[in-house]
């Protein structure tokens, strides 16, 4: 990836910023939801590598890679100083210090977080009164080279690695922002070959900067079937239809609709699996399958939220993802964006009456060779 290509991709794929209603610090409680149920994941990854670890690092380094600017990072860096202070604790032993690297796209909001560094702290100082964290941002692209030859223990990333480095290329012809069953054949291959390419080279670029016996913890969106073409990306769909109402309403042109391609990507777990293997620098010790409902509130499975108050939520946590991507391609004033996510909570709404939405979740844990 070019310099410029960083920049182009940083413009386009940034979260909303700051604390407003439609920030993502205010609306992501859903990916808060998703690092809570891969904790047990990354508690018992984290236990294997401090069993079988000979001396204890005088600093424990990690990474939280595509941390945006909400509160879930600090939380998930808490999290991480509390399960290994615990094992810590287990083995008579105390480790003091911890430097955690928040890294995102260069115009990612590290502002927003780093406001609220003070009351990490304090949650810290509860948690723990001996233990210092040492918190920096690192802007930059997780495609490319971030840190120091192995300098890293443990790698965090959840909910970021579904993005692409790009969408593919060669798919003119797709009358879709992503694959669907009208898509032609070539569309589904062009964005599997591009997480292939993608997720290789993370892996790759990562192997080198952490320890041997080092840790990945990676969450992201997938498939829960081989098929392509199942439901496990209709919130895509619903998008789309919402993107042709703007059309039919003459707000944005067909062509600018054809040229946008959804930068993102839902593995089946046998690819993930498949291209770990191959590329060969880490065991995969533990996959994790798990779903949460688009309204991630509901917990209930069998009885019907209120769907319209879910549909408003749910474009809510979309908006606070996808708006200046929506924004900049296809250069949406206000009050179109407004009637936008209004469209779109109608129609994710109109979805929930009749079967319950969900998110499919593929965690998993690596160890470095
Ligand atoms: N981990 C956070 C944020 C998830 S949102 C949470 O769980 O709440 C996904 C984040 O990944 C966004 O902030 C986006 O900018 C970032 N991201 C996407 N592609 C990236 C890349 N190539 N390099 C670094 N960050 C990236």
């Amino acid at each position: 990836m070019s310099v410029e290509e960083i920049m182009t991709r940083s413009k386009l794929l940034h979260m909303n910023a700051g604390n407003g209603e439609c920030s993502y610090a205010s609306s992501s409680t859903l990916q808060r939801e998703v690092i809570q149920q891969a904790k047990p994941v990354l508690e018992d990854a984290i236990k294997k590598v401090f069993n079988n670890i000979g001396e204890f690092p005088k600093c424990f380094n990690m990474a939280d890679l595509g941390c945006s600017s909400g509160p879930n990072t600090l939380y998930t860096v808490l999290n991480i100083i509390k399960i290994v202070q615990m094992l810590c604790h287990d083995k008579r032993c105390k480790m003091t210090e911890f430097q955690a690297y928040l890294n995102d796209l260069p115009d990612n909001d590290f502002n927003t977080i780093f406001k609220t560094i003070p009351s990490f702290y304090k949650n810290l100082k509860q948690a723990d009164d001996g233990a210092n964290c040492f918190v920096s941002g690192v802007p930059g692209s997780f495609y490319e080279r971030l840190f120091p030859s192995k300098s890293l223990h443990l790698v965090h990333s959840s909910y970021s690695l579904h993005w692409l480095s790009k969408a593919p290329e060669n798919i003119e012809n797709n009358n879709n922002i992503y694959i669907t069953r009208t898509s032609p054949p070539p569309v589904f291959e062009g964005y599997m070959k591009q997480f292939e390419k993608d997720f290789s080279r993370f892996l790759q670029l990562r192997s080198e900067e952490i320890v041997t016996g080092g840790l990945m913890l990676l969450t992201f969106i997938g498939r829960s079937i081989p098929d392509p073409y199942g439901n496990d990306t209709a919130h895509l769909d619903l998008l789309s239809k919402s993107l042709i109402d703007l059309i039919h309403e003459g707000l944005i042109e067909q062509a600018e609709l054809d040229s946008f391609d959804y930068p993102f990507y839902a593995p089946y777990k046998d690819e993930v699996e498949t291209i770990v293997q191959t590329e060969g620098s880490f065991y995969l010790d533990t996959i994790k399958l798990f779903q949460v409902n688009w309204e991630e509130r509901d917990n209930d499975d069998d009885v019907c939220f209120d769907a319209y108050s879910s549909g408003k939520h749910v474009a809510r946590t979309m908006r606070a993802v996808l708006e200046q991507m929506l924004v900049g391609h296809f250069q949406l004033g206000d009050s179109v964006v407004d009637s936008l996510f209004e469209r779109y909570a109608y129609h994710l709404a109109c979805h929930l009456l009749v079967q319950k939405g969900k998110f499919f979740n593929i965690a998993i844990s690596l160890r470095k060779k």
